[in-house]
C-alpha cells in the first residue's frame, strides 16, 4: 500500500481501526453526542460516534436531528475544535518550591500522551496547520504543543454534508481532505450498501490500514466518494468573498459598520473560544497559602475582554466596536501580514456559537457591498 491508495472499508474494519489504534496505546478522541452536541472526547467503540445523528446550524442556532441511516459521520463540526488537545486552555508552565538557598523550578510535567484524532474535518486540518505555523515556525517555540504535536495519529474524514452555516470552499480550506492527516475516509451511504473510502496519507497510515479487513476500492466507487465531496462543496451555507479582502478591510476601520456591530456584539468571547485558530492566552502566577509554593499557569484568553488589551493604564480598545473590528480584521486581514495566510478557515463556529448570531460573512459583505455602491454613485455623478 502507497501513500493516495484509495482503499474500501466497511463499518466492521472502523470497529477494528478503533482497537488497533488502541492496542498502541492510543488514547482515541472523536465525536460524540453530550448535551445535547457533538463534542469531542474519548471514544472506545464505533458505537460511541455520532451514529444516525446530524446537526442543523445558522447564526445562534445548533440543533442535533435523527438521521433516516446510520451514518457514523453524517454531521458537520460542533462547538468543539482539536485546538482544546494541541493548545491547551489551561497549562501550568511551571512549579517552584522554597528551598533554604532561594526557589528551585520543579520538572514535573508528564510526558505527552499518544492520541488518536477520529474525524477531523478539512477545515480542522487547515487550523491545525495554521495553529503549528504560529506555535512551532516562529522565533519562539512552544515546547508542550510540539511535544503533544508529534504523538498524534489523524483519521480526517470528507465532509458528505454542508452546515448552514459553513464556507470552508472559499477559504481553500475544504471540504476536501488535502493533506495532514494519516488516513482519510469519506463514507458512502447507499439503500443496500454502507462503505468507506479511505486514502492514505502517511507511512504510518498505510501501515495502520494494511492491518484491517479491506479491499481495493474500484473506480466506481472511488468517482462516488469524489461526487459526495463536489457536491459537498457545492451546498455551502455561508458564501464570503475573499478577493482583495485585506486591503478592503484596512480601507474601512471606520466604517458605521463597526457601530452597528457593536450594538448587538455581547463581548461574550464565545467567538473566540470556539474558533480553531484563535490562539490568544493570559498567564496567572499563584502562590499556596504558606508561601512555600509558587506556580505559573497559562490560560486561554480572548480579545474580547477588557483586561486582554490592558496596556499600562489602560485597555487600548475600550469600546464594544474596537474590540469586533480588531477580531475579525485580525482574522481576515493583519492575520495575513503576520502569517502569511488567512487566520479564518471558514468552519463557522463563531456564526453558529454567537448568542445573537452575529455573522463574520455578513459583516464583511456589508462593508465590501457599500464600497461597491459608492464607487457606482461616483461613477454616475462622472458621468
Ligand atoms: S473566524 Fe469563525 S469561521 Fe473562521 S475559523 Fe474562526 S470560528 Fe471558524
Ligand atoms: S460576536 Fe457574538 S460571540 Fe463574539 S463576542 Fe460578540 S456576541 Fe459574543
Amino acid at each position: 500500500m502507497r501513500i493516495n491508495d484509495k482503499i474500501k472499508l466497511t463499518r466492521e474494519s472502523i470497529q477494528a481501526l478503533f482497537h488497533l489504534l488502541s492496542n498502541n496505546d492510543y488514547r482515541l478522541i472523536g465525536p460524540t453526542v453530550r448535551d445535547s452536541a457533538i463534542v469531542y472526547d474519548e471514544l472506545r467503540e464505533v458505537t460511541d460516534l455520532p451514529v444516525g445523528w446530524t446537526d442543523e446550524q445558522n447564526p445562534g442556532v445548533y440543533r442535533l436531528k435523527k438521521r433516516q441511516d446510520e451514518a457514523l459521520f453524517g454531521y458537520t463540526v460542533g462547538p468543539h475544535s482539536w485546538k482544546k488537545f494541541l493548545h491547551l486552555p489551561l497549562l501550568r508552565l511551571w512549579k517552584a518550591k522554597r528551598r533554604k538557598n532561594g526557589w528551585e523550578i520543579l520538572d514535573d510535567r508528564e510526558p505527552p500522551a499518544k492520541l488518536a484524532f477520529i474525524g477531523v474535518r478539512a477545515c480542522e486540518l487547515h487550523a491545525i496547520a495554521i495553529q503549528d505555523k504560529i506555535f512551532l515556525e516562529g522565533r519562539y517555540i512552544d515546547p508542550v504543543y510540539r511535544s503533544q504535536r508529534e504523538n498524534i495519529f489523524i483519521v480526517a474524514v470528507n465532509c458528505g454534508q454542508a452546515g448552514g452555516t459553513c464556507f470552508c470552499a472559499d477559504m481553500n480550506a475544504g471540504p476536501q481532505a488535502a493533506s495532514g492527516f494519516d488516513l482519510a475516509l469519506t463514507e458512502v451511504i447507499e439503500p443496500e450498501r454502507h462503505y468507506f473510502i479511505a486514502e492514505i496519507g502517511s507511512a504510518r497510515g498505510a501501515e495502520v490500514l494494511s492491518q484491517l479487513p479491506h479491499e481495493m476500492a474500484q473506480e466506481n466507487e472511488k468517482k462516488i466518494a469524489e461526487n459526495i465531496v463536489a457536491n459537498t462543496a457545492a451546498q455551502m451555507g455561508r458564501r464570503l468573498t475573499t478577493s482583495g479582502i485585506k486591503d478592503l478591510l484596512y480601507r474601512n476601520t471606520e466604517h458605521p459598520r463597526w457601530d452597528e456591530v457593536a450594538s448587538r456584539c455581547l463581548n461574550c468571547a464565545n467567538c473566540t473560544m470556539v474558533c480553531p485558530t484563535c490562539f490568544c492566552t493570559t498567564v496567572e502566577d499563584v502562590t499556596d497559602l504558606t508561601g512555600e509554593q509558587a506556580e505559573r499557569w497559562r490560560k486561554w484568553d480572548s480579545c474580547f475582554t477588557m483586561d486582554f488589551s490592558y496596556i499600562h493604564g489602560g485597555s487600548v480598545r475600550p469600546s464594544a466596536k474596537a474590540r469586533y473590528r480588531q477580531w475579525l480584521t485580525h482574522k481576515l486581514a493583519s492575520w495575513i501580514d503576520q502569517f502569511d495566510a488567512s487566520g479564518c478557515v471558514g468552519c463557522g463556529r463563531c456564526i453558529t456559537w454567537c448568542p445573537v448570531g452575529i455573522d463574520i460573512t455578513e459583516e464583511v459583505r456589508v462593508i465590501r457591498d457599500s464600497e461597491v455602491a459608492t464607487n457606482a454613485e461616483a461613477l454616475k455623478i462622472e458621468n
